[in-house]
């Protein structure tokens, strides 16, 4: 298989391909999308492609924009057994990627490329690097060798720790199933994308979009009180046990809380997709694999003003938003702080 024979994550082998042809391809990528083994197709095409040895096609760089599929290092990269591409995946029960995994790739990587162009380290599910061994990585991340490429692929970046994704260019890449909006998810997704296209001076715009990110979770936790409650079994008996009753209560306020947390997650995702797909919108391709393409309209105006980085820096603040909410952390603060630091 070659790049040009990944369809379905088209708008990430043409931005990858773009760097080729410049001959400025990034030292460290993190391909993050729902599919792993999409992700680790894509890491080893890419791999094949730096080091291939008859390239089809090569850029205005020197760099090679896609791989023959066909020479002795590609057939090596694809059996597993190239002497410069080395493999980081999760080991023992935990499923972790421990710090003695990392200290070899470590090593491996700073040495120089023994018969390809380029030392890789591909780290699958690098959201299962447990926080000693990312440390461990994150000084080769801030200073890789020459000629080395490191790809970290995750289904799940909000996991991973923000030292690491913050030195990776995030490359989302999509699956084959986009998910439909839903005529709420259009509705909220609409009034964001009217505050991000009227912004204001100040900080009334990120106010503004508090408020109805505050107005919206309202909504949906008191949709959830009333589903749940009229399915209690509180509703039906009135005349029970005092300790059953107690009982009742405390599941369902436990219910509740479940759900709306499920909700509030939904919520954010549905965001950190559309701030995703105005990134790829920011890189002025024809057709980039969209979430959301009934909305790429309005998406590529946004994407027009905000640029790349913010773009780039959105997606990130969602992701960390994401992913402490899923902690004790009070709601209401850590929305607030996402608005005072998102690009807008
Ligand atoms: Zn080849």
């Amino acid at each position: 298989m070659s790049l040009a024979e990944l369809t379905d994550q088209r708008s990430a082998v043409q931005i990858l391909q773009r760097s080729l042809d410049r001959g400025r391809l990034g030292h460290a990528y993190l391909f993050s999308g729902p599919d792993l083994d999409l992700l680790e197709v894509l890491a080893s095409n890419l791999a094949r492609t730096v080091n291939c040895l008859h390239p089809p096609q090569a850029g205005a760089g020197g760099l090679p924009l896609d791989c023959c599929d066909a020479c002795a290092s590609c057939r090596k990269i694809q059996r597993l057994s190239h002497a410069d591409v080395h493999y980081l995946r999760p080991e023992s029960k935990l499923r972790i990627i421990t710090i003695d995994q990392v200290r070899q790739l470590n090593e491996a990587i700073h040495l120089k490329p023994g018969e390809g162009r380029y030392k890789v380290g591909i780290i699958q599910a690098a959201d299962r690097l447990n926080p000693e061994a990312g440390n461990a990585f994150l000084k080769t991340l801030e200073e890789p060798p020459g000629q080395s490429l490191l790809m970290l692929l995750s289904t799940d970046p909000g996991r991973m720790l923000e030292t690491l994704v913050s030195r990776c260019l995030v490359l989302p890449v999509a699956g084959e199933t986009m998910p439909r909006l839903s005529p709420a998810e259009r509705k909220l997704l609409d009034q964001f994308i009217q505050i991000l296209a009227t912004p204001r001076e100040g900080i009334w715009t990120r106010y503004r979009l508090l408020g109805l990110w505050i107005q919206e979770l309202a909504q949906v936790k008191a949709a959830v009180e009333k589903e749940l409650s009229e399915r209690s079994p509180l509703r039906f008996h009135d005349d029970v046990d005092p300790r059953l009753k107690e009982k009742w209560e405390d599941e369902l306020a436990a219910a509740i809380e479940a759900e709306y947390r499920r909700r509030r997650s939904d919520m954010i995702l549905l965001l950190q997709r559309w701030m995703r797909d105005l990134w790829l919108c920011g890189h002025a391709i024809a057709e980039p694999g969209l979430f959301y393409p009934e909305l790429a309209e309005p998406t590529k105006a946004a994407a027009g003003r905000l640029g790349e980085t913010g773009a780039q820096e959105n997606v990130r603040l969602l992701e960390r938003l994401h992913r402490i909410l899923e902690t004790n952390v009070q709601e209401f603060l850590a929305i607030e702080v996402t608005c005072l630091k998102m690009a807008l």
